[in-house]
Order: structure tokens, then sequence, then C-alpha cells
């Protein structure tokens, strides 16, 4: 489900690279992402290591060798300067759209365009901005094997200032209702009651709840890694959810590394682009979902216990993945294992005092980025293995009761009056969420209906699914509905209805496969939210970082990893 090289005519200005400064103002996203240093301002850096700070020292090193390559390359590429890496190719199919990016795309010259383009795969290449290649055959399962980069936007898409802050502020308070709705069970329950009758799906989850409510099980140790999706409404000019992803919100390591990239592209070419790289904001997702990983770890309080990662068999966005688990060691030390649902079926095992053992390993946190698609369980194995952790103390990201709390029917339930009042009490909080409410129905609703079948352009149709490519959209949805009308059964319990969303579009450099196409496209913002609550104590409760993703306004699915989206990030305007 769910998705991010460059030089210039660089030569001596490389020698600014070391960078590094320890009092640079956005020192984490600095540090992760080794290139943010402005070559004006290389007098004033020097560089430190510590011990307490080894992903410092590590991309450090990273650094150096970079520097090296660099400098190599750096003569290779002035030899080859002809050379065409990357071939632009134009796409443009809406025209005559009103473009309102900082940078008038038009008016960039295909030189300038073919150098960004080939520093950037580049740089995308050295730096980990990478997926499986789905044409090499065992890319998806051996590190290492078929990397290509990952599909990205050249430039940063302009974004208003003000709407991203609204976004950052809703992430707490998105942690503590999702935090809020998943301890009443019955809410959860009731609500996915009618789902229950006609998706399998969401009954398999819902009974694994239902066993965890007679349990009476507490979870003391609760963490959320959840990311929120917006979009901004071109017409009323408001910041709309799109959706909360409590189970497998992707792209926190990828996306780090695109924010890095259109930085290092605007600190090179900025000048004859006209943007100033200072309007990128800093991204330190990966090392702030690693952290509250962590301090996760650490409550579990057993040194030589591992976080188990669990995953799908294939799995093409690795990388992101990696990303993290490479940030938890190199920060914190902490090791994770990737496990199958099938291999910790076979593997798990549950000791009287609930600790889960994976392969004899005691497993602290379970980390999910499987198991949120049907597909994920093939057989009663992989269902076995989702029980299995849910029984045992093991931290669980998610546990059940979030997983259920991010789902679509969930979010429409909590759209209706009075609802949000029931888990919220600031007002305040309340008011801020329901402003970033799009329009969102069930089907029982007769009245919407009708209109969305007399105007199906202006709705979604949404089943409970995760992972893109689900969604039903302009004239499929008249057809659906028709359909679900005659037949009058249960079935129209499977779908929500939404609000359709139009955000302004704007000409966009798309890479993908090496290749530039230029087009219309729109984006929408991730915000990613971390939370950890230990019994009664709020240990971490933060926006942590972002996700944009930019896709042909032609499109109406959005995923990266389905091959419908580019990974993004943005310019504050
Ligand atoms: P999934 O769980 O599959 O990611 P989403 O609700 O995020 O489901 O929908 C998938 C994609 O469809 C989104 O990323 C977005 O591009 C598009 N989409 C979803 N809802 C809307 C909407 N209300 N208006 C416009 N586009 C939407
Ligand atoms: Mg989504």
């Amino acid at each position: 489900m769910r998705k991010k090289l460059k030089w210039v005519k660089m030569g001596v200005r490389y020698s600014s690279l070391s960078l590094c400064s320890p009092t640079h103002q956005n020192h984490q996203s600095f540090r992760l992402a080794t290139f943010t240093c402005d070559t004006k301002q290389k007098s004033n850096f020097s560089f430190y290591p510590t011990d307490k700070d080894r992903i410092f020292n590590t991309h450090y090193r990273r650094v150096s060798l970079f520097a090296i390559t660099q400098f190599s390359i750096c003569g290779l590429h002035s030899r080859i300067g002809n050379l065409k890496c990357g071939r632009v190719k134009e796409m443009e199919t809406r025209q005559g759209i009103a473009t309102k990016e900082a940078l008038n795309l038009q008016s960039v010259d295909q030189d300038l365009v073919q150098k960004m383009v080939y520093d950037a795969l580049v740089w995308s290449s050295l730096h980990g901005l990478v997926v499986g290649d789905r044409s090499v055959q065992r890319s998806g399962k051996v590190p290492g094997v078929g990397l290509v980069h990952a599909p990205f936007a050249l430039l940063p898409v302009s974004f208003p200032e003000s709407h991203f802050r609204e976004a950052c502020e809703l992430a707490p308070i998105f942690n503590e209702l999702v935090d809020r709705v998943s301890l009443d069970g019955k809410f959860l329950q009731e609500s996915l009651s009618r789902t229950k009758k006609v998706d399998p799906f969401t009954s398999r989850l819902l009974d694994i709840h239902s066993k965890m409510l007679e349990l009476n099980k507490k979870e003391d140790i609760r963490l959320g890694l959840h990311r929120s999706d917006y979009m901004l409404d071109e017409q009323t000019k408001s910041l709309l959810q799109i959706e909360v992803n409590t189970i497998s919100s992707s792209f926190s390591g990828l996306s780090c590394l695109v924010s890095e990239l259109h930085r290092s592209l605007i600190i090179h070419y900025g000048e004859r682009l006209g943007l100033d790289s200072k309007k990128v904001p800093g991204n330190s997702a990966v090392i702030q979902f690693a952290e509250a990983m962590a301090k996760a770890w650490t409550e579990y309080n057993n040194a030589r216990a591992l976080v188990l990662v669990v995953v799908q068999s294939e799995e093409h966005n690795m990388y992101d993945q990696h990303w993290l688990s490479s940030v938890l060691k190199e920060r914190h030390n902490v090791t994770t294992i990737r496990k199958t649902l099938a291999e910790i079926d076979a593997e798990g095992e549950l000791l009287p005092d609930g600790t889960l053992l994976v392969g004899g390993q005691v497993i602290a946190v379970v980390y999910f980025r499987a198991g949120y698609a049907p597909t994920d369980y093939p057989s009663e194995s992989e269902w076995r293995a989702r029980l299995l952790m849910e029984q045992s103390s093991a931290v669980k990201c998610p546990s059940i009761s979030y997983h259920l709390a991010g789902t679509k029917k969930i979010q429409q339930e909590l759209a209706k009056p009075n609802v949000l009042e029931r888990f919220l009490d600031n007002k305040e909080d309340i008011a801020k969420v329901r402003k970033c409410f799009a329009g969102l129905w069930s089907l029982d609703d007769s009245e919407i209906v009708s209109k969305a079948i007399e105007n199906p352009e202006l709705y979604v149709m949404k089943p409970q699914r995760e992972g893109g490519g689900n969604n039903i959209y302009g004239e499929d949805v008249k057809e659906t509905l028709l359909r679900l009308k005659k037949d009058g059964t249960d079935e129209d319990a499977a779908y929500i209805l939404m609000q359709r969303i139009f955000p302004s579009v704007s000409l966009t450099f798309l890479m993908r496969d090496g290749i530039c196409h230029k087009d219309h496209a729109i984006s929408e913002l991730g915000i990613y939210g971390a939370y950890l609550r230990i019994k009664e104590k709020v240990i971490m409760n933060e926006q942590s970082g972002y996700l944009m993703r930019t896709k042909v306004a032609s499109s109406n699915e959005g995923g990266v990893a389905a091959g419908f989206a580019v990974l993004d990030s943005l310019y504050l305007t």
C-alpha cells in the first residue's frame, strides 16, 4: 500500500561537501540526509562525531565516500556532458490549466532539466532513494538485487505554509483520537457490525478484536506510527483529510530522502530556478519513527529482545523499511528481524507469561508492514500468526484496535455529528478535526445515494480496504450504486461514500524508470504522527515528518507502490 541524483557542474564546489554543522538549525534532518549544506555557508562548517550520535557518524562516513565518488564522477560528468541519462518525455494531457507553482516549469529550459534529471538519478542511487525493480526477478526478495530509483518528482510542489502548519498541528490530535477510539471496543464492534456481515476480511479482524475483549486484554504499551493524508481542495482552499493510516504507514524512510534530494537540487540550481532551498521543510520522519519504536522497545525492558517487522513475502518497497531498521540499529542499537505471517505461524510461540518468541528469540515490538490486505492472509496459517501476536505481551504497532480505528468505516462514523465529542475533550481540537473532514456517508443514506447516482463524479466510493487501487470513481460509482440498489442485499455495508476532493493542478516533472515525464499533476500531503503511551502516561505524541505524493491529474488512485504516484516534497509559499 503504500512510496522517493544530482550533480551540478559542481567541480570544485564540492569541497563544501564535508558538510555537517552541529549548529545547523535543522540538525536532525541534516544528519540523516547528508547533503543540505549550502556552499555559501561552508566556512562555518565543521564536524564533530560523537558516540551518542552514531547515525551522524555513519552518515559522515557515507558523505566522505560520496565526496570521493563525487569528485571522480564530476570529472566523468564533465567529459560526458552531452550524455542523455534520462529522457524528458512530454505528456501534457491537460492543456491550459492554471498552474500555481512557485516555479513556472514552462520557462525552465530543456538543458537545465536534463542536468537536473541526471543529477537526481545519480543522487537517488547513491543515497538509497531506491525500490526493487519489478522487472528483475529476485528484486522483491533479495536486498541488493535489482534496485531502481524510487519514482519521484524532480522538483517539490508548492504548498501554502499555513495549510502545512494546519496539517502538522492535526497530527497529535489524530494520534490521541486513534488511541481514544481504540479503547472503545463497543464503538468499534458496533460501527463495523454491518460491514462484518458482508466483508469477510473485516469480519476476521473483528473476531480477533472480540477475542481480545473477552480476554480483557490490556495493552500497557501503546505505540502508534500513523500517517494522516490530505488534499487541498482548490475551490474552498480547505485542507481535507483523505484518510488516516494506522497500519503500515509507509515511506517514512524514503520521504526524508526526497526532501533532501529537492534541497540539494535547489542548492545547486536554485539561482537559475529562482528557488530557495530553505523553503523545503526539514523531514526527519524516519528518525522520529525509529525513536518512538526504540522508546517502546526500552519500555518492554528486555535487552535481548528484538523488533519483529512483519513483511510480505515479496516486497519491492523493502528499502523504505530497511531505512527504519537501519536507523533503529545505528542510533538505538535495536535489532530487527523480518518475517512473513506464515513464517511467524511456523516459528512463533507464546510463553505462559505472554512473551512472544519467534525462532526462539524474544520479540519486544511487532511492527506490521503486512497484514492490512486480504491477500496477506492466503490461508489459516496467517490468521493464526496474527492472533498469536495479538495475544502476546509484545508491543503491537498497530494493535488490532488501532488497526480497526483506522478503517474507512470508522472515519465515516467519526464524521457524524457529536461523535468526535465522545473521544476528544478539547473543543478547539474537535473543531480543528471537524474542519478537515470531507463529506463522508454510509450507503444507508438514500438521499446521498441518489445524489451520487446523479453526479457520480463528485463522489468516491470506498470499500474497507487499504493499499490503493480499491476505490470506485466516476461512472463506476453510478453503476455500482445502481447495482447495489437493484440487488437490495446488505452488500452496500461494505462501502462508504466520500466527497471527491479536487486539488489544484500544477505542471510537474515526474521521474520513473529513469525517464522524466512532464505532466499536469495533483498532490496529496501525508503527515506522520508518532504516539507512545505507557499505562496512563503519554511518553510521545508528535507530528513526525511528512510525505508528499504527486500523481498525474487524470489518475484517480494515489499509491506510489501501486504505480500511480511519485514521491515528492513541498516548497512552502
Ligand atoms: P487506500 O487505503 O487504498 O490508500 P485512500 O482512501 O487513501 O485508500 O484512497 C486511495 C487514493 O485515492 C488516495 O491516495 C487519493 O489519491 C485518492 N482519493 C481517495 N479519496 C479521495 C477523495 N475523497 N477525493 C479525491 N481523491 C481521493
Ligand atoms: Mg491511502
